[in-house]
């Protein structure tokens, strides 16, 4: 063991960086490069290399950052927040907290692409399903978009795809919240739709617009039965949209029941904190009719190889990935964690116990208004859930401040109105704080039952959550042994490494998670008063300062919930840029082909005309078409983006020189940063001529994948464009607003300071350095028996390797699914499949794992070769074989066995452990039956039945 271990500078490292020293050196022997830095200089261009080493201050120890992190979090100061508009105190149930929110099995999980290694999160999000289209009343859910801001513009474009009205025009009911109104504005701008705001009961005019939204209840609380308006809308053929709260539904008669095409809204207030701002799961649901044009993923029920019943995504063809500049939505990471979250505290409650928590908040806020009236002031609505406003004539100021001071936030309406919503965390001594703050310092909170002033005519007559998940005993034993179940079935961090290329499944270290769930920071409202949050706005300022340091970019905004978001935000910003020098004009934006999905769907969503530039047979940009594209779009050339390194996993020597001719040509450039994992410490986007890029914070800045979210897409911005960045209704900037809350998921920030904090500039360069050898060691351990795809000039890989699976193919019909599904009996998650080209697998294992691990994965990758080899040889049967049948599940273990393959060789091979065995839940997942039969909330009890046999 040597001494540097004791080095606190080491230390952190350490924890971060999968190969001890030794194994460093023994990686480098094998990948035949001398030292570390002679294998940078071979992989990393030498035009692009920093200068300078980047300094970040000393990284500090464990302690040490939970030390600074802590001193932070005291800088905010948590009130009680009746704010509303959007965001509700909530109590996350403690089983909740502790079996799911901090349990890496759940927060480690990647996106359930690979069913059969996902049946307890897909079995989660299809609850969330049920649970939403129930509660709204319509026929199908998503399993989650990033916040209810966006759900809404999403909703609108779903209405403008599935709309037979030739109207341009959109209408929002004056009643909306705020930030959705300013999302949806911004959506709607680029592609040349108007927002008309205002009263659904007098200023609608259905023949004018294509869709439109009402939110129920209103932002100051009053609400109403929208059926007809909604039958108007039909009548015009126009799409309606109703943003409703779910838990008010439990109450209220649904969307559904109003006849709406679509709802929309926000799960936050189903335990998941508020977080300054997220993150929370937004929930979408539309008749059956327009399933096929929901945005987002979708779970479904399909069968496995035995005709036993497994989920999966349904329609995955529809993802951006396949209609690319056709998308209407570029939604990639969405919610799945909060929206596990929300679904776990619906199973919790049951039907009954949330509506009990429905009627005890609309009680409180019925306590709160008689207590007010009885002091003489008028309040507003007459009916209401939640949430009031209060006439306070010139007394505005006095009255919030006095609240403040009695440890209360509340809502400035207009000049002379406070609103005030209640929820589940609202104490009698907060309704008697309150009274305080408007002069009624003798009311005393009594606990009787006030008159309800819900509407009767819109009191809720159908039921919701009948499916027995939502009826299971409420003891938590059996609770915390479900939420043990699902996660028994899921392979994620916290079992095995996920070498899936281009989406960075590192290391989450548990010392970057704990602050997140620290009340300073999750009991935040994203719209509290900026004083409270001066801990915050040192983390925002520092983190922004160290993300600049580390890309080059002069500026960052915070807002954007995804990298996605980013895309589309990074894109407004050129576009807002192009505007203000009057070129308009400049519309087209260049992408290679082998971009992400989402780049070209943000790039439509902008309005912006998508012309795609060739990569040639090594994999990178085709220089001379790219020049040649970009003269002749030059008069209309508006961006390009590009990835780097490229997805095809090579550092282009070219890089300076496709930004240099986009320059020239008047256009800017975009970068896609998702694989800045190859860059931190080495080689800076800013450097190299990029003018804005996304980070995927949950990528190479250690949050989590939770399964398919949350994640942070920020972007940073070239001096430039910096005036073009976001900015929010409620702290001023721009007109373009992505994201509901003004930094996004404001409260997962403190896992990448602390990444930051823990490992300091080298440390972040070392595991760049670590983890380009790592995927240059793959590349080599696997080469002969596999063709490694793109390599750069020297012939190495940047931090993730393509490997092609083709030859198997042809030599053996074995597939590219064989050989992933293959992986899951030897205990790994599948790589990357068939992306950027298909019949590859797409392999990226971070600076994270272990040589052991890493030797592990590549050991069962020759084995998986040499049953092809097997097959190809005659030695094993063409269709009955282990490739084929592959991932094999305890049920191969009994009965009958009738095939040509050992059981031993089914469940065992290389790479599985004895004891420690990984079981796949499922057998091989049917896509194509769960497609034709699509079901996407939960199956009926006799299912249920048949299963537990
Ligand atoms: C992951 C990824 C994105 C999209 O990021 P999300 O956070 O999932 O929206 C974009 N581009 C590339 C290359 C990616 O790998």
């Amino acid at each position: 063991m040597s001494e540097d271990r004791y080095e606190p500078y080491d230390f952190a490292n350490r924890r971060h960086i999968g190969p001890s020293p030794e194994e460093i050196r023994d990686m480098l022997a094998v990948v035949g490069a001398p030292s570390l830095e002679a294998l940078i200089d071979e992989t990393v261009p030498h035009d692009i290399r920093v200068k300078e080493p980047l300094d970040l201050g000393a990284p500090l120890s464990e302690r040490g950052a939970l030390d600074r992190l802590r001193e932070t979090a005291n800088k905010n100061r948590v009130l009680e927040s009746l704010i509303g508009q959007g965001y509700h105190g909530t109590i996350t149930p403690p089983a909740i907290q502790r079996d799911i929110l901090e349990n890496p099995a759940w927060y480690t999980a990647y996106t359930p692409y690979q069913p059969e290694i996902s049946q307890g999160r897909l079995e989660a999000l299809l609850n969330f399903q049920t649970a939403v289209s129930d509660l709204t009343g319509l026929d199908i859910a998503n399993a989650s978009l990033l916040d209810e801001a966006t759900a809404a513009a999403e909703a609108m474009a779903l209405a403008h795809r599935v709309t037979k009205s030739k109207a341009n025009a959109f209408f929002v009911d004056e009643n909306a919240l705020p930030q959705s109104i300013a999302v949806m504005r911004t959506r709607a701008e680029p592609l040349g739709w108007r927002i008309v705001v205002g009263d659904p009961f007098k200023e609608l005019k259905p023949e004018e617009v294509f869709g439109a939204l009402f939110q129920y209840p209103g932002v100051t609380g009053a609400f109403h039965d929208f059926s007809e308006p909604i039958a108007k809308l039909h009548a015009a053929q126009a799409i309606s949209v109703v943003a409703a709260d779910p838990l008010a539904l439990t109450l209220l008669k649904s969307p559904g029941e109003m006849g709406a095409d679509v709802a929309i809204g926000s799960m936050q207030r189903f335990g998941a904190p508020m977080g300054y701002g997220g993150p929370h799961a937004a929930y979408i649901a539309v008749k059956d009719a327009h399933k096929r044009a929901l945005p987002g993923r979708l779970v479904g029920v399909s069968i496995d190889a035995r005709g036993n019943r497994a989920y999966r995504l349904a329609l995955q063809t529809r993802e951006q990935h396949i209609r690319r500049e056709n998308a209407t939505s570029n939604i990639c990471t969405a919610q799945a964690l909060p929206a596990i979250i929300a679904s776990m505290y619906a199973v919790f409650h049951g039907p009954k116990g949330l509506k009990a928590i429905a009627e005890r908040i609309h009680r409180k806020a019925a306590r709160l208004a008689e207590g007010l009236a009885s002091l003489g002031f008028e309040i507003a609505p007459q009916e209401f859930f939640d949430t009031i406003t209060v006439a306070v004539g010139p007394y505005q100021g006095l009255i919030m401040k006095n609240a403040v001071d009695n440890g209360v936030n509340l809502r400035k309406v207009g000049r002379d109105r406070i609103g005030i919503t209640v929820d589940e965390r609202t104490r009698p001594a907060t309704l008697e704080a309150v009274w305080r703050a408007f002069g009624g310092y003798d009311l005393v909170y009594r606990d009787d039952y006030p008159e309800s002033r819900l509407p009767k005519a819109l009191e809720r007559q159908s039921t919701y959550l009948t499916h027995p998940v939502f009826h299971m005993n409420r003891a938590e034993s059996e609770m915390t042994r479900y939420m043990r179940r699902l996660a028994d079935r899921d392979l994620a961090l916290d079992r095995a490494m996920i070498p899936l290329g281009s989406c960075t499944m590192k290391l989450n270290a548990t010392a970057e998670m704990l602050p997140i769930s620290w009340p300073e920071f999750a009991e935040l409202h994203p719209f509290a008063p900026a004083d409270q949050a001066l801990g915050y706005a040192e983390l925002l300022a520092d983190l922004s300062q160290k993300l600049c340091a580390i890309t080059g970019y002069d500026a960052f905004s915070m807002q954007p919930n995804s990298g996605a978001q980013g895309e589309f935000a990074g894109l407004l910003t050129i576009r807002a840029y192009h505007a203000s020098r009057g070129e308009d004009r400049r519309r087209i934006c260049l992408i290679p082909a082998s971009a992400h999905g989402t780049n070209p769907a943000s790039a439509s969503m902008c309005g912006m005309q998508v012309v795609v530039v060739a990569t040639d047979a090594k994999g990178n940009i085709d220089v001379a078409d790219f020049r040649a594209k970009a003269q002749a779009h030059r008069d209309a050339l508006a961006a390009a983006m590009i990835t780097y390194p490229s997805t095809h996993g090579v550092f282009e020597e070219s890089v300076r020189e496709i930004c240099a001719i986009i320059h020239a040509e008047g256009g800017q450039v975009y970068m896609d940063g998702a694989n800045l994992n190859a860059l931190v410490g080495l080689a800076r986007p800013g450097d190299m001529g990029a003018d804005v890029g996304h980070l995927n914070l949950h990528k190479t800045f250690c949050i989590p994948h939770g399964g398919g979210g949350p994640g942070m897409g920020p972007i940073g911005v070239k001096a430039h464009l910096a005036p073009f960045l976001p900015g929010h209704p409620e702290t001023g900037g721009s007109s373009l607003t992505v994201a509901a809350s003004p930094f996004g998921s404001g409260s997962i920030l403190p896992i990448s300071w602390s990444y930051c904090l823990l490992m300091g500039g080298a440390g972040l360069t070392q595991a760049t350095r670590i983890a380009i050898l790592s995927a240059n060691y793959i590349a080599r351990r696997l080469s002969g028996a596999y063709d490694v795809l793109y390599t750069g000039a020297k012939g190495r890989v940047a931090h993730e390797c393509i490997v092609d699976v083709r030859p198997l193919q042809q030599e053996a019909g074995v597939t590219v699914e064989d050989v992933a599904k293959r992986l899951i009996d030897c205990g790994f998650h599948p790589p990357t499949m068939s992306w950027p080209v298909a019949g590859t697998l797409m392999i990226e294992p971070t600076e994270s794992e272990t040589k052991a691990e890493i030797d592990r994965f590549c050991d069962a990758m020759l084995y998986i070769r040499e049953e092809a080899r097997a097959i190809a040889e005659g030695r094993m049967d063409r269709s009955d074989n282990p490739l084929k049948r592959a991932p094999h599940t305890v049920e191969d273990l009994v009965g009958e066995w009738t095939r040509p393959y050992s059981r031993e060789a089914a469940c065992f091979p290389k790479g599985a452990f004895r004891v420690d065995k990984y079981w796949p839940p499922v057998n091989r997942v049917d896509n194509v039956h769960g497609d034709r039969h699509l079901i996407c909330s939960c199956p009926p009890i006799e299912s249920y039945a048949k299963a537990a046999e």
